[in-house]
């Protein structure tokens, strides 16, 4: 978290000394939402989150109230509550802070989330590279077994059970998708599977499962405790709330920011990150959330607000908000081509037009940096994108495609120049 003066609305533990451990959480009024959410109906819980408006802060910004509404109610089954905290999208880094100084606030945010969908058995799933937020982690949940907020008689409360379970995963990207996440919990291969069915009704071991990222659940005890209706005051129509985005690159102060959705991204950048290195003027474009989210040049940089609407106007996407910002020494072929090799090493594998198409994304992409680019490869470009986007199991087909058509559209004037020259326009 970035050190910088800034309010910290709902994860507003993540700047304090010693913020990771039970005694302090509960200064600042831990468990008390969830004391709250427990003395209330499951209903009402669901409705109060659906009432503020919140949305998945992995990526995909589903609405978490409609998520848990999708479980059957009245269903043999068990029900599981996972948490996705395995942050592996390039640029971004803010489910960690939360996994190292608040994991209080995130085991909260699940006994209130399981208590909503009836779920007896939760599990995080933690990326293995995150060795010390996991021990920090881990440390919680036992002291939160210790203090009886977790186990059979949650918070003191008869007939209120929950078990937490962390799981370190092996760091594959795909692991990230959820149902890929579920494949490796089960101890397989993190194979995303195909939907339908939901993980709402075909999970974790075939049982109803939600799944949701580690901020989401976070923001849930703030929810709880100040209501629905505040939560949804805060940020912009249909993006309510606020968000940690992950500012990175050339930028002054890089960190993680607290802010509500919908801020002009030139004042997260210019009074939060601390300004453009080289000034607003050397700015060349920004990828506004997350590798896989198409590049906007300087000039949409300008105008456009941090929300998912605004965003996807502009022609790029809110992602996981992990803003990645490019100065004018950026060759845009370059940092496209190292975002195509990245894809091409985290495929699994399943399906045709994603192991084949991230592998010639690839090697096209390459081959124009390496100044060996033919005439036509651009169009070869193109059409490889279409032929993976929206035909694949999981998303990561379109996450390998969209950086690379969104930064020919942005910058054609750079493919170009790579193509026609040899080497790159800015030198
Ligand atoms: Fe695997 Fe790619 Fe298919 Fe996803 S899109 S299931 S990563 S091959």
């Amino acid at each position: 978290m970035s050190k910088s003066a800034q309010t910290l609305v709902v994860y507003r533990n993540l700047q304090l000394d010693g913020s990771h451990t039970l005694a302090v959480a509960r200064q600042r009024g831990g468990y008390q939402a969830a004391e709250k959410a427990l003395a209330m109906s499951r209903d009402e819980v669901i409705e109060e989150v659906k009432k503020s408006g919140l949305r998945g802060r992995g990526g995909a910004g589903f609405p978490a109230g409609l998520k848990w509404s999708f479980i059957p109610k009245k269903d043999p089954r068990p029900r599981y509550l996972v948490c996705n905290a395995d942050e592996g999208e390039p640029g971004t880094c803010k489910d960690r802070e939360i996994l190292r100084h608040d994991p209080h606030l995130l085991i909260e945010g699940m006994i209130i989330a399981a208590y909503a969908v009836q779920a007896e058995w939760g599990f995080i799933y933690i990326r293995g590279e995150f060795y010390r937020e996991y021990e920090r982690l881990q440390a919680a949940v036992d002291e939160a077994y210790g203090a009886g907020l977790l186990g059979d008689r949650v918070l003191g409360r008869d007939g209120v059970r929950f078990q937490l379970t962390v799981h370190r995963g092996a760091g594959a990207y795909v692991c990230g998708e959820e149902t890929g996440l579920v494949e490796s919990l089960e101890g397989k291969k993190g194979q995303p599977r195909l939907k339908p069915p939901f993980p709402a009704n075909v999970g974790l071991y075939g049982c109803p499962t939600v799944i949701n990222n580690v901020e989401t659940l976070a923001a849930v005890p703030a929810i709880l405790e100040r209501g629905g209706a505040w939560y949804a005051g805060l940020g912009v129509d249909k993006s309510s709330g606020t968000k940690l985005f992950s500012v990175s690159g050339h930028v002054n102060r890089p960190g993680n920011y607290e802010v509500e959705l919908g801020i002009p991204l030139k004042t997260l950048i210019e009074e939060h990150a601390g300004g453009v290195r080289g000034g607003w003027e050397n700015l060349k474009g920004v990828i506004p959330g997350g590798s896989s989210t198409p590049v906007l040049t300087a000039v949409a940089c300008a105008t456009v607000t941090m929300d998912y609407d605004s965003l996807a106007k502009a022609g790029s996407m809110l992602g996981a908000g992990s803003v990645i910002v490019m100065d004018k020494s950026v060759c845009i072929v370059r940092a496209i081509a190292r975002l195509s090799r990245f894809y091409r090493h985290e495929s699994c594998g399943q399906c045709t037009p994603c192991r084949e198409g991230t592998g010639w994304l690839s090697q096209v992409m390459n081959r124009i940096e390496n100044g060996r680019g033919e005439k036509g490869d651009i169009a070869l470009l193109k059409e490889i994108c279409t032929n993976m986007s929206g035909k694949t199991i999981c998303a990561l087909g379109d996450a390998a495609a969209m950086p690379v058509v969104g930064a020919i559209k942005a910058f054609p004037e750079e493919f170009d120049y790579h193509v026609e020259h040899g080497r790159c326009l800015v030198g």
